[in-house]
């Protein structure tokens, strides 16, 4: 038999900005399409807010039943990226899906299910709308990301974690004007893992708390040093990373404000960095939060703004302080419609009261955009690579005072 997991991407979006009726009548239209497109033995069924299971039998094995598996899940694709017309609206979705088989990849239902649900998650890793069936390596990945997030549990305790950081600089004076805190990881036997094959287990596993709770612990003591010594400036910020699973936590703004008591270092020296992702997935929960987080006097940044598929109306109801502009539109400003985009930003930002901060700046032609463009604040090689935390008290001695 043959297990399909679709998972609709894009239908929070749609509910959020909509409204549930219309959210609904998408919910049924996708569950008309989809029992149109599967056999009359299929039994299709929605297993999830937003997640449609398909379970038939099949008398193929080995190629020729994965080859039908395809099939079928390549028609469902596109019949689901066809725009849903309603009230005058048109609706973009889309669905990776993800398959399984009995009984090569499992015998029981419940492992079944389990492993397409694992080949919809592997897919998404790829990238949107993308067709998985089951396989060994999703398993064998599973088990290096348990191993990892084995070995991340204890990276705290063993002292392999280390905070850089970059400097974010005045581009109107080339003064520094603050820094970004990346964390990094230097296993014992791996060497350097970098955050972008980390964080995503940790989020996945739970042990991003610890991380994030020593991230800002680490950047509250140094503030609070840098503030005694006095090289670092007096308004000057740190931003802090901060994923989604860690926002999302119940406990969230209780563990922030435990991570920097004691430290000496007031809450307005911080940023806290958060995706536009957070935005889309559940508007109202996060606008409370960052609300709170602004009352409490942490300073809240949109990061990688502009990539998030999220919508603008949000905007303005935000005590946000910052936008960071992807680097994706910094890169080529002059031949590429990116610069036009990177322009926008810039003046939404600054029409909103925010402050805009241009990530990824390699070259000086991009330096002289960013400055023309009226973007106040800039981060990227070009100035300095995230720095080790004595290698950066050394440039905050050369470049600030
Ligand atoms: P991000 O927050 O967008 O951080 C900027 C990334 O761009 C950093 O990568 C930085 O090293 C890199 N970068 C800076 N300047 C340039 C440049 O001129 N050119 C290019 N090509 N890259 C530049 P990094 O340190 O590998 O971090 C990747 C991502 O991992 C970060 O993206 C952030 O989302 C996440 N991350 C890093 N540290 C933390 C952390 O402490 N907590 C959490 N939750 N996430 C973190
Ligand atoms: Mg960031
Ligand atoms: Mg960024």
């Amino acid at each position: 038999m043959g297990v399909l997991h679709v998972d609709l991407d894009g239908f929070r979006l749609i509910n959020d900005s909509f409204g549930p009726a219309v959210g609904d009548a998408v919910l049924v239209e996708m569950a008309t399409r989809l029992r149109a497109l599967c056999p009359p033995v299929a039994e299709v069924g929605r297993v999830g807010v937003d997640e449609f299971l398909i379970v038939f039998p099949s008398n193929d094995a080995g190629a020729v039943f994965d080859a039908s598996l395809r099939q079928l899940a390549d028609a469902i694709r596109s019949s689901i990226a066809t725009p849903v017309a309603h009230d005058g609206l048109e609706l973009h979705l889309t669905a990776p899906v993800g398959a399984s088989r009995g009984p090569e990849d499992a015998i029981t239902a419940v492992d079944l299910l389990a492993a397409a649900d694992r080949a919809v998650r592997a897919g998404r890793q790829i990238g949107r709308n993308q067709f998985r069936v089951h396989d060994m390596t999703i398993d064998i990945r599973n088990h290096d990301n348990l191993r990892l997030d084995r070995d991340l549990r204890v990276a705290t305790a063993r002292r392999e974690l280390e905070v850089y950081y970059q400097p974010i600089i005045d581009v109107a004076t080339g003064g520094l004007a603050g820094a970004e805190a990346l964390v990094r990881w230097h296993h014992c036997e791996r060497g350097p893992v970098p955050p972008s094959e980390f964080i995503p287990t940790a989020e996945a596993t739970g042990s991003i708390s610890a991380i994030s709770e020593f991230v800002l612990g680490t950047v509250a003591d140094d503030l609070a040093a840098w503030s005694t010594s006095g090289i670092f400036p007096a308004e000057g910020r740190v931003s802090v990373n901060i994923s989604a699973a860690e926002f999302n936590r119940v406990d969230f703004l209780d563990r922030l404000t435990a991570a920097i008591d004691g430290t000496g270092t007031d809450p307005s020296r911080l940023e806290l960095e958060i995706t536009e992702s957070l935005l889309v997935e559940d508007l109202s929960a996060a606008a409370e939060r960052i609300t709170e987080m602004d009352r409490l006097g942490f300073g809240v940044a949109i990061d990688d703004f502009g990539t998030g598929y999220s919508s603008l109306s949000y905007l303005h109801e935000l005590p946000l302080h910052t936008l960071k502009i992807d680097r994706r539109f910094i890169a080529k400003p002059s031949d590429d419609r990116s610069g036009a985009v990177a322009t926008a930003i810039v003046s939404l930002a600054r029409n909103l009261g925010f402050v805009a901060v241009a990530e990824g700046l390699e070259h000086e032609y991009q330096r002289a955009f960013v400055a023309r463009s009226g973007c106040e604040f800039a981060q990227g090689f070009l100035f300095a690579p995230p720095l080790p935390k004595a290698t950066f008290e050394r440039y905050l001695v050369d470049h600030h005072l």
